[in-house]
């Protein structure tokens, strides 16, 4: 194992975190220790339909907790989505003892992590004025509510990560609110949840789980905590995605994939990311394509750019993925990438940017507003024309 990283290092996680079939009852027991007011965030008409929002207010109830339906998300969150909420909460003065609950994927939980975040910091009337690169520099002053998160896909590990992502078609941006203070305070994981997932939603979501998993183990910023539980993650996600696919019920698969995604979330909020998420806000701003599907149509791409200069690297993450010794470092660091590639035709998930429906006419906005956050932490440096050609090459 690569051991090659700097002993100087920060590490922020949840503060507490409850994983297991069945859990998510426990939602009440664990909101008690947070406060007595609770804004219940839902993350899919799916959910409701299945009795979650009723089932998640009672829980919260017999324990004595206020419980305020407090909105349902549907999409990858826009500017307006957030300020919708934020408007919402703020209507009810928040206070002391109050705290947000999100039950569902990265969309209801950044949701509510932005949310909680404005309600408490009121200098600006849009969360657009508090993003990364363009906002008006307006940062958290004061600690946001605190957070309870109940993922319900096995991808995006936002219960585990400091910011919240938000979109914009006019003026076209994907940007994060982050700050320390935005980590959930409790993480409540019942892979039990996950059984319900489209198929298609499974591959996407655990896509990029595994992309985070990679990208933040390769990234130039890697930090050595991360790196630790982005091998296990791996180690489990290579055999468990295809087993959650192609028996959603299958009680192994979900658990070792709300496991992996987890720890995806918190590697890459403590060290960051790289090219394939780079572009991915770049197609889900320009192509409107899904985060996960963004993510897994780029990684192969992104780990054949970066070969070269993290042989090392590669090597474990082919060694981890695949769960066998290779003959030499090159040899598992080349099964890294066909490993990938293989499972992408496993998840029935496309190769190429074309399938995604993103033309020539494209490539040069998609090239400018791949920069940011996760491209900087990137292992190779890419300019501008170097990068147009490999997405034209992927049309
Ligand atoms: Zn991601």
């Amino acid at each position: 194992m690569n051991t090659d990283f700097e002993l100087n290092y920060d590490f922020v996680s949840p503060r507490r975190v409850v994983f297991g079939w069945g859990k998510r009852r426990d939602v009440g027991i664990l909101g008690r220790t947070l406060g007595k007011r609770a804004f219940v965030i839902l993350g899919s008409r799916q959910l409701e339909a299945r009795g979650m929002f009723d089932e998640v207010l009672r829980w919260l109830r017999q324990e004595g907790i206020e419980a305020v339906p407090a909105g349902m998300i549907t999409r990858e969150p826009l500017v307006e989505d957030v300020d919708e909420r934020v408007a919402f909460l703020r209507e009810r003065e928040p206070h002391a003892g109050d705290f947000v609950v999100a039950v569902g994927g990265g969309s209801a939980i950044d949701v509510a992590k932005a949310a909680a975040a404005l309600a408490t910091n009121v200098q600006g009337d849009s969360v657009k004025d508090y993003l990364e690169g363009v906002g008006s520099g307006l940062v958290l002053e004061h600690p946001p509510l605190p957070v309870l998160a109940m993922p319900t896909t096995a991808g995006t590990g936002s219960e585990a990560t400091k910011n919240a992502v938000i979109s914009s078609f006019d003026p076209p941006f994907k940007k994060s609110l982050r700050a320390d203070s935005m980590m959930p305070s409790i993480v409540l994981i019942d892979p039990e949840l996950s059984t319900s997932l489209p198929r298609e939603v499974t591959a996407r979501t655990g896509m990029d789980a595994i992309t985070q998993l990679i990208e933040s183990y390769v990234t130039r910023v890697a930090k050595p905590i991360p790196r630790a539980l982005a091998l296990q993650g791996l180690a489990l996600a290579g055999e468990a995605l295809p087993e959650a696919f192609h028996d959603p019920s299958s009680r192994n698969g979900r658990e070792q994939m709300a496991h992996a995604a987890f720890l995806s979330g918190l590697a890459l909020a403590n060290s960051g990311l790289g090219m394939a998420h780079g572009v991915a806000a770049a197609l889900g701003v320009h192509a409107k394509v899904p985060h996960g599907l963004a993510c897994a149509v780029m990684l192969p791409v992104a780990m054949r750019t970066n070969l070269e200069e993290r042989w090392s690297e590669m090597a474990d993450v082919g060694t981890a993925l695949t769960r066998r010794t290779w003959p030499t470092r090159v040899a598992a660091a080349h099964a890294a990438v066909e490993f990938v590639e293989g499972l992408l035709d496993t998840l029935e998930l496309p190769r190429t940017l074309s399938a995604l429906g993103v033309t020539a006419e494209q490539i040069p906005a998609l090239v400018h507003d791949s920069h940011g956050n996760s491209m900087n932490g990137n292992p190779r440096e890419l300019a501008d024309d170097e990068l147009a050609e490999l997405l034209a090459g992927m049309l």
